[in-house]
């Protein structure tokens, strides 16, 4: 047997607790056999080659059993012609695995073909992405003499990551913000799963709920109603921003945050920020049947190939999946050695050394001098979860979701590109509307009320909102009516696209306009 092999049996046969280094005699006569994991690694591009040899070989040495298979994505593969940067193969050797450890995956800005990260998480159906922020030993901070330890948990693959954008004008562009009751009711169990699996006693809603009344309206209900369910855990809500300004004040305040997309993309920057930046923030992207686990960080292009990346956050990834997988010992073990060596502060990469005005070392001498700790604790390090996190699976099939009691139309929004301004738009609506069922109750120009009425100081775009409401609300919008009013308004506007008044067990389904 390998001293190797011996380490492995000593510190991934128990899922409860770390195995001294002592134990590795009692390793080898012990008859259990750990399960060895299967991940796929992700290299990626940029830095992400360098930090991910450096990783494997952590693990290696800390004693993780995982059978890798190293699959190609971003930037080259892309290159290579694979859509997304993601070719098939890639995607079927992550769904035989379940559990990848990716490295950083370039994306064009503004430009170019859909995000591979994002699409990685929508293909595997990732909805929970789990970033944790904790204070970490020896890292210069403004907040180093804080108490932090929070977890973001953000929903990962609706909202405007949904992409759904279209431009209306070639001046306007608009994007579909897609809050499902479903999608979040998912995030809000993942929430409380994470405060569970954590000890974790309190879980803070973040939404914007206040201005999106409907859509981010729905991720406040939807949390509500599942935190209900979890007595024993706190929860209370907060607007997204005051959370912003809260978080900077006293980070300390807080334990397990639960938000939409982008809110959770911005907000968990900031909380990375808290505690050293970006290099050292991990997360995980969970979803019922796959678990990938990343950096924070993108490629960083300026520093790739010359040795000076900071593995510790891909590093402090690894840890979670090997959490996740169930190898709670050797994670343990690793983290340890990691918390020791940021703690002594030898052979910290440049971004770690100098802000504490010691050497700097490279990525290599730092992964090493992990390794030379393996075994060692430090009094820094948190606690360890005592469990995996099971998340729940989504409906197999779409259901279709019933009004409780009634839901019929009220009418029509019309949105155009027009011009001229809004009374003249106003008169021809209402003439191409006169012998139809329908009567212009409200312009609105970028969601501000025009017509009725005048507004004096607004700047106008040429795309308009046309608001016509049924004269006779309806089970169903008269659809031939419909048409042609369209029909006679493509004769002095151009319709981008419609939308359905609905009204739904009495209460609008539609937002009003600012002014109305
Ligand atoms: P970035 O790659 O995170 O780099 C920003 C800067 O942070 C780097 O120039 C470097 O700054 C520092 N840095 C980041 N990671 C570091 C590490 N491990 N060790 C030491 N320093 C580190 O952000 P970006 O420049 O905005 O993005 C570059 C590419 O990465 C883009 O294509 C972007 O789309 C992609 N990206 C991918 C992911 C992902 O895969 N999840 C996430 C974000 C961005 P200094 O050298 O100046 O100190």
């Amino acid at each position: 047997m390998t001293l190797n092999s011996a380490l492995d049996q000593a510190y991934d046969t128990s899922d409860t607790g770390f195995a001294p280094i002592a134990d590795v005699a009692q390793a080898r006569r012990s008859r259990k056999t750990p399960s060895r994991m299967k991940a796929v690694a992700l290299p990626g591009d940029g830095i992400g080659p360098e930090i991910m040899e450096a990783v494997q070989r952590i693990l290696i040495a800390g004693g993780a059993r995982i059978d890798w298979t190293v699959c190609d994505a971003g930037a080259s593969a892309d290159a290579k012609g694979a859509a997304s940067g993601l070719p098939s193969e890639t995607l079927d050797e992550i769904a035989k695995a379940g559990m990848v450890l990716k490295g950083p995956l370039e994306t064009g800005v503004g430009t170019g073909g859909k995000s591979a990260n994002v699409t990685l998480r929508k293909h595997f159906e990732l909805y929970a992405n789990v970033r944790p922020a904790r204070r970490l030993p020896g890292i210069i901070t403004p907040y180093m003499d804080r108490d932090i330890d929070l977890v973001v948990v953000r929903e990962n693959v609706e909202d405007l990551y949904a992409g759904i954008e279209h431009m209306q004008t070639p001046d306007v562009a608009q994007c579909l913000k897609l809050i499902t009751r479903a999608g979040s009711a998912k995030i809000a169990e993942a929430a409380f799963a994470v405060a569970k699996a954590d000890g974790r006693s309190r879980v803070t809603c973040a939404s914007k709920a206040n201005i999106m009344k409907l859509s981010e309206g729905l991720f406040k209900t939807a949390f509500e109603d599942v935190a209900a369910t979890y007595p024993d855990i706190a929860s209370d809500h907060m607007i997204i921003d005051n959370l912003a300004h809260r978080l900077v004040m006293s980070p300390e305040d807080f334990d397990v945050i639960c938000t939409t997309n982008m809110n959770g993309d911005i907000i968990s920057d900031l909380t990375a920020g808290l505690v050293g930046g970006l290099g050292l923030a991990p997360s995980a992207n969970l979803g019922a049947r796959m678990a990938m686990f990343e950096a924070v960080h993108g490629s960083a292009p300026d520093i790739a190939g010359k040795g000076l990346a900071n593995p510790t956050a891909l590093l402090l990834a690894a840890i979670m999946m090997l959490r996740q997988g169930g190898k709670l010992a050797s994670a343990e073990r690793i983290e340890h050695a990691l918390y020791v060596t940021l703690e002594e502060g030898e052979d910290l990469t440049a971004d770690m050394a100098t802000p504490r005005g010691s050497k700097p070392a490279s990525t290599e001498a730092f992964a090493d001098r992990v390794i030379s700790n393996l075994g060692r604790r430090s009094q820094a390090c948190p606690p360890a979860p005592k469990s995996s996190l099971k998340l729940h699976d989504g409906p197999a099939q779409t259901t279709a979701v019933s009004a409780k009691t009634d839901r019929s139309d009220a009418g029509v929004d019309i949105f155009v590109e027009f011009g001229g301004g809004p009374a003249e738009l106003a008169s021809c609506l209402k003439a191409a509307a006169a012998d139809l069922p329908f009567t212009l109750a409200m312009i609105s120009n970028r969601g501000l009320k025009v017509y009725p009425g005048t507004v004096p100081m607004a700047d106008f775009a040429d795309h308009w909102r046309c608001r016509f409401a049924s004269r006779a609300p309806q089970d169903d919008l008269p659809e031939q009516d419909l048409a042609t009013l369209m029909s006679r308004i493509s004769n002095f506007a151009r319709w981008c696209h419609v939308e359905r008044l609905q009204m739904m067990d009495g209460a609008p389904g539609f937002s009003v306009a600012q002014g109305q």
